[in-house]
């Protein structure tokens, strides 16, 4: 479903990912570890295009992110109209303030898609319902815990229908007693189908959950496979360092 060739990118006189080769099939989750500084976000905002790639290239269903079906560069309504093939949950959950939940999620598919108000706020529901939020629809972030407000930030990123969502590290500014409810939900949204690929520390939940383990070091794929390889007879030296440093 993505296929990622050869993704570079530089800040400055740094290079951050060196020529990054990745697939996701359909309805797979894919876990990104590795050590702070490999590259891990860098690459999932280059599958987007929240970061521009200094080469390399993403396909997504089909369509190269920012180039038009004849090969010409996209412009910027028709890139904005490939992204939105990506969904997008960042580490903090960037929710209105002055929203409810069923607002914030309903926003996007109004403002962006054009669905009609009721419609909109109706799909809303639905989906914060899917994420166990029935009793918070009418609440505003502020009167929600950090789990559930992420999880409302997953509900918008459903509620746009993309084909794959990304999440950066979507647990790592909760407090530890509120890493599960997100965990959990995200565990559901994985046993449903829904392509996924994820930046975590969550080693449990890399391992229990993904299909597939993606560990990154110095911005290359250093060793990728099924979990039960990665984390129970890694290859890569500085990957069996890294799972060292976490026990
Ligand atoms: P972490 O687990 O800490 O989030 P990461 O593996 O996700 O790490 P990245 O966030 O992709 O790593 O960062 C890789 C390197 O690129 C880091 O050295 C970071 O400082 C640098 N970097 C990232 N974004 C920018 C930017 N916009 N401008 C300059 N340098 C950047």
């Amino acid at each position: 479903l993505v296929e990622a060739r050869g993704i570079t990118k530089s800040f400055g006189p740094r290079t951050v990912l060196q020529s990054v080769d990745l697939d996701v099939h359909e309805g797979e989750t894919v876990v990104i570890i590795g050590a702070s500084g490999s590259g891990k976000t860098t690459f999932l905002r280059c599958l987007n295009r929240l970061e521009t790639p200094d080469s390399g290239t993403v396909r997504i269903a089909d369509v190269t992110i920012g180039q038009r079906s004849d090969g010409r560069a996209a412009e910027e309504r028709e890139l904005a109209r490939q992204r939105r093939l990506f969904g997008f949950v960042f580490q903090r959950f960037n929710l209105f303030p002055h929203l409810t939940a069923a607002q914030n999620v309903a926003l996007g598919p109004r403002r962006v898609l054009g669905i009609p108000r009721a419609q909109a706020e109706a799909r809303a529901v639905a989906e914060l319902t899917r994420l166990g939020l029935a009793d918070h629809v009418h609440k505003r972030p502020g009167q929600l815990s950090g789990g559930q407000q992420q999880r409302v930030a997953i509900a918008r990123a459903l509620a746009m229908d993309p084909r794959v969502i990304l999440f950066d590290e979507p647990t790592s500014a909760l407090d530890p007693e509120l890493v599960q409810e997100v965990l959990d939900a995200m565990r559901a949204l994985a046993a449903e189908g829904m392509t996924m690929v994820v930046v975590t520390h969550e080693m449990r939940f890399a391992r229990s959950v993904a299909h597939r383990a993606v560990f990154m070091a110095d911005g290359r794929i250093a060793e990728e496979g099924p979990p039960a390889q990665l984390f129970g007879a890694p290859r890569d030296e500085r990957l069996q360092r890294f799972l060292r440093h976490l026990e």
